[in-house]
């Protein structure tokens, strides 16, 4: 499995990645420079590890955590410097906002993971044009990476939430590139949604021990196949076309379509009250 490489997806990825992120920005007044000083800083810590060391040299190459950086650095106010990067993390195939550290990681085993995944799921994908496959991938880890950049602005800046942080930060993931993206060129909610949907296929509830669904069910996050449903129906309800389109690969209900212009009404207008102030920039759609 490890031989597949996607028609050299890993390469690809990085090296594929649509360079729009990030919109100019308005100058910072005065005050605000003073009180968010911090600034995103790019890292790679490489690893003994061929096969990791094999992904850092690659995000290395593409420069993949300075535009990460970039972007965070154009777009959001910080109180604090924030690094953002990629290490192996050994067991863990995942990536995370670590607190202490100030710190997204973006671990080189779940962009492993995430290869795996695309090689399980090869009839959709070498459905795709050559191209589709590398922009799904890095689309798929910016979605990743604004979800975890939701927690970091959440700890650094302080921002008040109710409910969930999870949930809150999975609406981030999808509000933000709908409004800081262009959205048409480059996909990150549908890849994500992919990714999610080709997760939940392959965990079975019923299979799992009293034990394992116990831990599962007390998880922060919300199941797998909610959090598909919820992406797929925010950027549904933002009325853009792609959002159709990711509304169809989630097979969102009729039940639930027709109530999600008003979930996004509600969403738009809590992510501009909640993080409104830490944002250099407007975001580039009015509020609905
Ligand atoms: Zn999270």
């Amino acid at each position: 499995m490890r031989n597949f490489r996607l028609c050299g997806a890993l390469t690809g990825l990085v090296l594929a990645i649509v360079a729009t992120l990030g919109q100019p920005s308005r100058a910072a007044i005065p005050t605000a420079a003073a009180e968010y000083a911090g600034r995103a800083l790019s890292f790679y810590n490489d690893s003994a590890d061929p096969e990791q060391h094999q992904v850092i040299a690659a995000a290395q190459k593409s420069h993949l955590a300075e535009r990460m950086a970039a972007l965070v650095n154009t777009n959001l106010y910080l109180r604090a410097n924030l690094e953002v990067g990629f290490e192996a993390c050994g067991k863990r195939a995942n990536a995370s906002f670590q607190g202490k550290r100030r710190a997204i990681v973006m671990c080189t085993e779940f962009i492993n993971l995430v290869e795996t995944v695309a090689h399980r799921d090869q009839d959709f994908m070498m459905r795709l044009p050559k191209e589709q496959r590398s922009k799904m991938i890095d689309g798929l880890i910016w979605g990743v990476f604004f979800h975890e950049l939701a927690h970091a602005v959440i700890h650094i800046d302080n921002v008040p939430i109710t409910g969930r942080e999870e949930d809150v930060a999975d609406q981030f993931s999808a509000w933000f590139p709908i409004n800081f993206i262009d959205t048409s060129r480059k996909s990150v909610i549908a890849p994500t949604i992919w990714f999610w949907s080709q997760l939940a296929m392959r965990r079975s509830l019923n299979s799992m021990s009293v034990e394992q669904r116990r831990r599962f069910m007390a998880d922060e996050h919300s199941l797998d196949e909610q959090r598909i449903y919820n992406l797929a129906c925010w950027y549904y309800g933002s009325g853009s076309e792609e959002g159709v389109e990711a509304a169809r690969l989630a097979k969102l209900t009729s039940e639930r379509a027709p109530r999600c212009a008003i979930e996004y009404a509600q969403l738009d207008q809590g992510m501009r009250s909640a993080f409104g102030k830490f944002f250099k920039t407007k975001p580039l759609r009015a509020t609905r």
